[in-house]
């Protein structure tokens, strides 16, 4: 049985936006190319001259948008996504003659701009988001190549890798039933099985995991803090004002008593999600794409409810979990499965969250999960320009109030009578995802994109 056994941390990275699987994902291809190449044969190594890069499917038609390409070069030059310099990103590739310099111990190899190249034609891959990332001698002579597939929310395979046999995990389950099956078996609470999976994983102690938990969060809300205090026009063609300090100012005046609550989710919402859009550091959750949505809910509940911390990590637990079951069931990847797998994960781990920061039991917290989802399946992915900024930030705003609004129906509802599972909602959106036009899935082909193209 393929069990779940991803990390937390793999769930929530810090990182630059505006996309996971165009940025995350490709900054660590770049990454992970270069250590592969300071162990080749010394005479490899020592012809070793130029580096050449190809992106393929939703990455070469949106990944201009996304700046794929100067994330695969950042990665080539020594960036991590944690701590990437997001100004020097931005600035990346500007100069397109400019020679840059991949190390790798005491060799070398030159790029420019021109040497990453968006493949917009049909590929054979078997991953929509693919790169190929290859080393050459001076000649022309071919001496190393590695192929990767940005698989969503940042996670990365590599072409012939194999996922390593057995499961490193005390507590094996696959979906949302068999982890509540493991609940009752052990008289374990969920928290006490997430973090024994998480420390067999991580090596880290359950207060550690805690504690990085709590980094995770203060990044989320430095994010939402970062889009309140910013103004002016985003970056790219579409040229999108922010809005969120404006919804953060109407939200805070005397006469908006009665819709101050969504006016604050909205705000917070729209607040990290224009970070992302930015190229800003944020949070996937379980994207970039939807690193507004889990993040604005967590500033309000800290900010506005003032919620302590430990309940947030409670949370935080539970919000993984949610999306581990949907990243081995279904797709968190908006080019494999459309917006569902993104703005409807995020909202189904919302959802969950809420339910568990508010001591609501696991079955309560799996119909919340399942009724946020189960209203975004069928959204596409259609962002205009191929941009991360419309449709996809006011969908972080919509997504929230989405997200607490099923956390409410799951609250005061009786679960024994609730007739779909997570489990089922997660089915419904793979098979949804799979008949979905490609037009639909992160290429920018066709929806809405098309339709405001065209106006
Ligand atoms: S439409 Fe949704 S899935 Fe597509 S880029 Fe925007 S947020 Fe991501």
């Amino acid at each position: 049985m393929n069990c779940i056994a991803t990390s937390l941390f793999d769930i929530f990275k810090i990182g630059p936006g505006p996309s996971s699987s165009h940025t995350i994902g490709p900054m660590r291809a770049g990454a992970d190319f270069l250590k592969r190449l300071a162990s080749l044969p010394a005479g490899q190594l020592s012809a070793a001259h130029h580096i050449e890069v190809e992106l393929f499917g939703s990455l070469a038609l949106t990944g201009k948008g996304h700046g794929t390409d100067r994330a695969v070069a950042a990665g080539l030059l020594g960036d991590r996504p944690e701590c990437c310099d997001t100004e020097r990103l931005a600035s990346l590739l500007s100069d397109p003659e400019k020679v840059y310099r991949a190390s790798f111990g005491p060799h070398d190899a030159i790029f420019t701009k021109q040497s990453i190249r968006f493949h917009s034609g049909k590929h054979d891959f078997p991953y929509s988001n693919t790169l190929a990332l290859r080393l050459f001698s001076e000649t022309d002579e071919l001496l190393a190549e590695e192929i990767y597939y940005s698989v969503g929310g940042g996670f990365l395979l590599r072409e012939g890798e194999t996922v390593p046999e057995g499961n490193p995990v005390p507590y094996r389950y696959r979906n949302f039933e068999s982890f509540r099956r493991l609940t009752e078996k052990y008289a374990m609470t969920p928290a006490e099985i997430i973090l024994e999976n998480e420390a067999a994983l991580s090596g880290l102690s359950g207060e550690e995991i805690r504690a990085r938990l709590s980094t995770v969060i203060e990044a989320m809300c430095d994010s939402v803090r970062r889009g309140l205090d910013a103004s002016g026009v985003l970056p790219g063609p579409i040229r999108l004002s922010r809005r969120a300090a404006e919804v953060y100012r109407r939200a805070m005046s005397p006469d908006t008593d009665d819709t101050r609550f969504l006016l604050l989710l909205d705000a917070f919402a729209l607040a990290a999600a224009e970070e992302n859009a930015a190229g800003h550091l944020v949070v996937t959750a379980p994207t970039s794409g939807s690193a507004g949505l889990l993040p604005g809910i967590v500033y309000f509940l800290r900010g506005i409810r003032g919620v302590r911390m430990e309940k947030l990590v409670d949370g935080m637990l539970i919000a993984g979990l949610i999306a581990m079951i949907a990243r081995r069931n279904a797709s968190i990847s908006g080019a494999e499965v459309g917006c569902q797998g993104e703005i409807g994960v995020a909202a189904a781990m919302s959802a969950g969250f809420l339910a568990a920061v508010h001591g609501y039991s696991l079955d309560v917290i799996g119909c919340a999960a399942e009724i946020a989802l189960e209203h975004h399946l069928g959204l596409s992915c259609d962002p205009v320009d191929g941009y991360v900024q419309i449709p996809c930030i006011e969908r972080n705003a919509v997504g929230a109030v989405t997200a607490w609004n099923a956390y409410m129906i799951a609250s005061v509802s009786n679960p024994d009578k609730q007739k779909v599972g997570f489990d089922e909602v997660l089915e419904a959106m793979l098979q949804t995802g799979r008949s979905m036009s490609p037009a639909f899935k992160e290429t920018a082909l066709g929806g809405l994109a098309v339709c405001t193209l065209c106006g």
